[in-house]
C-alpha cells in the first residue's frame, strides 16, 4: 500500500462481518481495502463453530459450495446434565441431507477462503496489518493508522474488529468527549474456550451415530458448566472434534473458576468421556463472546464510520448464532455504503440508513426477543442446577423397575415436583424457552 492511499471504504478485520462487507462493496465496483492483523485471515479467529450457509449464499452465491466446510449438520442434540446423568433431546432430520442449512467449520480454513472471495471480487486484502487507531479530523473518522506506519484514508471506515474488549478501536476512540463504545460489563461478555481434538473420521461417525461425511452437534447445559450461565459443546468436524464452551465473565470472577477448570470438568463427565476417548488435542483456543443483548448494542454508525458483527455486540448466544449476524450486518453495511457512493453523500445522516436497515431486519427482531435471555439465566441459577437435578430424580423414578406400581411412581413424582415448586419450575422453563422478558 502506498502512503496515504484513499479508498471508498476501509474495512477493519477479515472475520465474517468484515469480509462480507468487503465482498458486497467490491462486487459493486467500489475501491475497498480489507485490513487484517492475522498472518492470514482466520489465523487468530475462534468459533465453535457452526456456520449457516444461507447467509454465505447471500454474499457469494453458488460459490458457497466451494467453501472449506467440515460436515453438514444432520442431527442436533441438547443435553441437560447433572453430575451423573444426561437428559437428552435429540433431533435428527434426514431432510438436512438434501438441504443442509448448517455446517461445522474451522475458522482458520474458512476465513482464509472467504477473504479470497473478497480478493476475487476486487477488494485489496492486506493481512499482517494491525489497525492501531482511527484517524479523526473535525469530529469525523477519515481513515485508519496501521502498525506498518501507513495512514489509509477512506470515505467510510467499517469497524469489524470483533469484540475488542478493553483494547479495541471503538473503546479507545473518543469523539466529542464520548468513546464510540462504552466499556463492557463482565456480565455482558462470555469467556469461551475450545480444543480441537483429532480423531479418525470413521470413529467420529461410529461414536456420534453419523453416516459417512455427515455430522452432529451436542450442546450441554447444567452441570456441564458447573452451574454457571453458559453451555458446553461438541461439534463433529471431518477428522477432528471441536470441544468447548463458556460462561459469563462475571461468573468466572464470582466462582474463581478458570476456563480450564470448566473444560476439564466437562471432558471428565461420564456421558462425555467415552466420546472423546483417544482423541488428541491439537489446538487450544480462547475467545470472548458478546452477550449484552439488545441493550448492549452501541451506536453502530457515526460521522465517517459503521460498526458490524461482534464489535456491534450483535450475537444470539441462546441459539449459538453470531457468524450469521456478523455476515448479515456486514452485507447491510456494504449496501449502505454502495448507496452513499451512488449519491456521493457520506454524511452521518446518510450512513444512519445502516441502522434503519438493521432495524428492519431479523437481526434486531432477534436481538430484542433475546434481550433478557442471558440475565434470566444469570439471575436464576436454579435453572441450571436445581431443576436438572429434580428432573433427573423424576426420570429415575419413572424408568426404574423396582417393584412399585406405576400409580405409586406417578404419585411420588407429582409429590416431589410439588415439594420442589412445580409451578415456579414450569413458569421459569416457559420463560426460558420463549426468552420472555
Ligand atoms: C467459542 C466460540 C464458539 C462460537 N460458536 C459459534 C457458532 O457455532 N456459530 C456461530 O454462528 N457463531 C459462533 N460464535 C460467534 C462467532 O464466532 C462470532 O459472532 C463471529 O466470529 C463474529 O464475527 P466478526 O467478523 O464480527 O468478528 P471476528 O470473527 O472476531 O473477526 C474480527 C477480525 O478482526 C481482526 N482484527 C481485530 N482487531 C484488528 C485490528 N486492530 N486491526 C486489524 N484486524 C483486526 C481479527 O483478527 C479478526 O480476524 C462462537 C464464538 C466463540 C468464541
Amino acid at each position: 500500500m502506498a502512503d496515504e492511499e484513499k479508498f471508498d471504504a476501509v474495512v477493519v478485520g477479515a472475520g465474517p462481518a468484515g469480509t462480507a462487507a468487503a465482498i458486497t462493496m467490491a462486487k459493486a465496483g467500489l475501491q475497498v481495502a480489507l485490513l487484517e492483523r492475522g498472518a492470514k485471515p482466520g489465523s487468530k479467529n475462534v468459533m465453535g463453530g457452526i456456520l449457516y450457509n444461507h447467509y454465505l449464499e447471500e454474499i457469494v452465491g453458488d460459490d458457497w459450495k466451494q467453501a472449506p466446510l467440515e460436515r453438514p449438520i444432520i442431527e442436533e442434540r441438547r443435553w441437560l446434565m447433572t453430575p451423573d446423568a444426561a437428559i437428552s433431546f435429540d433431533y435428527k432430520n434426514i431432510r438436512n441431507r438434501a438441504h443442509p442449512h448448517s455446517y461445522s467449520v474451522l475458522r482458520a480454513r474458512f476465513d482464509a477462503w472467504f477473504a479470497e472471495q473478497a480478493e476475487k471480487a476486487g477488494a485489496l486484502v492486506v493481512p499482517e496489518t494491525v489497525v492501531d487507531r482511527l484517524i479523526v479530523k473535525n469530529s469525523r473518522v477519515i481513515g485508519v493508522g496501521t502498525g506498518r506506519g501507513d495512514d489509509v484514508y477512506a470515505d467510510v471506515v467499517i469497524v469489524c474488529e470483533g469484540i475488542g474488549l478493553g483494547t479495541g478501536l471503538l473503546e479507545r476512540t473518543v469523539i466529542n468527549g464520548t468513546p464510540l463504545r462504552r466499556k463492557l460489563r463482565p456480565n455482558e461478555v462470555a469467556m469461551a474456550v475450545k480444543e480441537i481434538m483429532q480423531l479418525d473420521p470413521g470413529l467420529i461417525e461410529e461414536r456420534f451415530n453419523c453416516e459417512s461425511g455427515e455430522g452432529c452437534t451436542v450442546e450441554c447445559f447444567g452441570d456441564s458448566t458447573m452451574g454457571m450461565s453458559g453451555f458446553m459443546f461438541i461439534y463433529t468436524n471431518h477428522d477432528t472434534l471441536s470441544v468447548g464452551g463458556g460462561a459469563l465473565l462475571s461468573e468466572f470472577n464470582k466462582t474463581l473458576r478458570t476456563p480450564n477448570d470448566l473444560m476439564e470438568h466437562f471432558k471428565q463427565h461420564p456421558a462425555v468421556k467415552p466420546l472423546l476417548r483417544g482423541a488428541e488435542t491439537v489446538e487450544y483456543l480462547a475467545h470472548l463472546i458478546p452477550e449484552g443483548g439488545y441493550r448492549g448494542i452501541p451506536k453502530v454508525y457515526g460521522s465517517g464510520y459503521l460498526v458490524c458483527g461482534d464489535a456491534a455486540m450483535l450475537s444470539n448466544p441462546v441459539h449459538r448464532e453470531g457468524s450469521n449476524l456478523a455476515m448479515e450486518s456486514g452485507r447491510l453495511a456494504g449496501e449502505t455504503v454502495i448507496r452513499c457512493k451512488e449519491l456521493e453523500d457520506f454524511s452521518e445522516t446518510r450512513l444512519a440508513e445502516y441502522r434503519g436497515r438493521l432495524d428492519h431486519s431479523w437481526i434486531m427482531a432477534d436481538m430484542k426477543k433475546y434481550d433478557k435471555a442471558v440475565p434470566l439465566l444469570e439471575h436464576n441459577p436454579q435453572m441450571l442446577t436445581k431443576y436438572p437435578q429434580v428432573l433427573d430424580r423424576a426420570l429415575d423414578e419413572f424408568f426404574r423397575v423396582d417393584g412399585k406400581s406405576k400409580w405409586a411412581k406417578q404419585n411420588n413424582i407429582l409429590k416431589m415436583l410439588r415439594k420442589e415448586g412445580l409451578f415456579r419450575m414450569g413458569w421459569d422453563t416457559f420463560k426460558a424457552l420463549w426468552a420472555m422478558k
